[in-house]
C-alpha cells in the first residue's frame, strides 16, 4: 500500500512508523522546516529549548510507553508546577501540602478563585461565567494525598536525547519532505492509495464551511544566568502571561545560561499557530459538520489534534494513531 502522510507531528510519525514496519510504502509531507510538530525541541547554547511550549511525557498506557521506548531511553523527570496567587506561591494541584503552607484548608470555591478563574480567562479569552462546562469541568480542584507531582501517571520521563532525536529515529528510512506548501501534498494524491491527514480538518476541505476557532500563544524568550526557582510558574492573576518556565529543568540540564520563556495566550489568526482547538459552542457545532464530510471522504484517515479537533496529550495522539492505523493494517491484511 502507498500511503501519503500529511504532517510529521507525533501523530504523523507514529502512523508512518507503524505502516513502514509492516512494509508499506510511506512518504511524509510537512509544512514546517522540521519534524515533530509542536513537540519539537532544539539545542540553543547549552539548553534544550521546547520551541512550542514545555512538553512533558506521561502515560498510563503501557503499549504507548513501550512503543516510544523503541526510539528513546528516558530521563527520570519529575514535573512539579507552582502557581503565583493572591496568597503567594503554592504547589498545584492543590493538596494537603498546599494546605500546610497556607496554614488552613480552602473551600472548593476559594480554590477556584485562587487558582483557576484568572488563569482560565486569560487562557481562553472568555469570561469565567461564559466559559463552557466542558472547560470548567476539566479543572482538578483538589488532590487528597501528598504527591507533589503534576502528573501522577505510571510512566513518566523525558526523551534522553530530546524530542527532535526521538522523531528522527521514528522516521528512519522513510522519505520526509519538510518546508512544503500546505497544499503541495494534493499533487501526490493520485499517486498513492491512501492519505493520512493530520493537519487542520477545515483546511482539508478548503474551509468551505468556515474556519474553526483556535487559541494561539506568543512566546517571549530570554537568556538568563539566573535560574527560575521552579520549572514552571503559573500566573494565576491579571498579569498578561499565563506562565513562565525555565527550559533547563525539562531535560535535567545545568547550563551556565538558561532560556526562560513567558507564554501569552492570544486569538489565532493567519500569522500564528493554532495551538488549542476550541471544541465547544460554535467551534464544536462547526467541527461536527466537518466531521460528517470527513466520514464520507474515501481513502483518507483523519488523525491527531488538528484533524480530530480535540486536545490530545502526546500519549493520546500515539494511542489514537495505534488504534486507527491498526484498523487500516488489519483491513489491508484481510484484502491481501
Ligand atoms: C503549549 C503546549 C504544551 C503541551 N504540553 C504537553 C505536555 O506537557 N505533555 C503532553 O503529553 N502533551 C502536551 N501538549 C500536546 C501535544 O503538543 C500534542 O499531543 C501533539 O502535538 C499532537 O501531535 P499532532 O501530530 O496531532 O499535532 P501537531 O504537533 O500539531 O503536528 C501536526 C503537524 O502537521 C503539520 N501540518 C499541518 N497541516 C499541514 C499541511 N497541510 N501540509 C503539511 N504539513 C502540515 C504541522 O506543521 C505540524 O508539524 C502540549 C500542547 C501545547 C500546545
Amino acid at each position: 500500500m502507498r500511503v501519503l502522510i500529511v504532517g510529521s507531528g507525533i501523530s504523523g510519525c507514529t502512523a508512518a512508523r507503524l505502516l513502514a514496519d509492516e512494509g508499506h510504502d510511506v512518504e511524509v509531507w510537512e509544512a514546517r522546516d522540521h519534524t515533530g510538530g509542536n513537540c519539537h525541541d532544539e539545542r540553543s547554547g547549552g539548553v534544550t529549548v521546547h520551541k512550542y511550549g514545555p512538553h512533558l511525557f506521561h502515560t498510563n498506557d503501557r503499549k504507548v510507553w513501550d512503543f516510544l521506548s523503541r526510539f528513546t531511553a528516558w530521563k527520570a523527570y519529575r514535573h512539579t508546577v507552582v502557581a503565583e496567587t493572591a496568597l503567594g506561591r503554592i504547589l498545584i494541584p492543590y493538596s494537603p501540602l498546599t494546605e500546610r503552607k497556607l496554614g488552613r484548608a480552602l473551600t472548593d470555591e476559594e480554590i477556584r478563585e485562587l487558582i483557576f478563574v484568572d488563569y482560565s480567562e486569560k487562557q481562553w479569552g472568555i469570561a469565567w461565567a461564559e466559559l463552557p462546562a466542558a472547560i470548567k469541568g476539566r479543572v482538578p480542584t483538589r488532590r487528597r494525598d501528598e504527591d507533589d507531582r503534576y502528573f501522577t501517571d505510571e510512566y513518566q520521563g523525558q526523551p534522553a536525547d530530546g524530542y527532535a532525536e526521538l522523531f528522527a529515529r521514528m522516521l528512519e528510512g522513510i522519505p520526509v519532505m519538510t518546508g512544503q506548501d500546505k497544499e503541495a501534498w494534493r499533487e501526490r494524491r493520485s499517486a498513492v492509495d491512501r492519505v493520512i491527514y493530520t493537519g487542520k480538518i477545515d483546511e482539508y476541505f478548503g474551509c468551505s464551511l468556515g474556519r474553526l476557532p483556535y487559541r494561539s500563544l506568543r512566546f517571549e524568550h530570554r537568556r538568563s544566568r539566573e535560574r527560575l526557582p521552579h520549572a514552571v510558574i503559573n500566573q494565576c492573576n491579571r498579569l498578561p502571561h499565563t506562565r513562565e518556565y525555565d527550559h533547563a529543568y525539562f531535560s535535567l540540564e545545568d547550563p551556565e545560561e538558561t532560556v526562560i520563556t513567558r507564554e501569552y495566550p492570544l486569538a489565532h489568526d493567519a500569522f500564528n499557530e493554532p495551538y488549542y482547538p476550541m471544541p465547544f459552542g460554535e467551534g464544536q457545532a462547526l467541527y461536527q459538520r466537518y466531521k460528517e464530510l470527513a466520514a464520507a471522504e474515501e481513502g483518507t484517515l483523519f488523525l491527531g489534534r488538528l484533524a480530530t479537533y480535540s486536545y490530545l496529550d502526546m500519549w493520546m495522539a500515539v494511542a489514537q494513531a495505534m488504534v486507527k492505523v491498526g484498523a487500516i493494517l488489519k483491513k489491508s491484511h484481510l484484502e491481501a
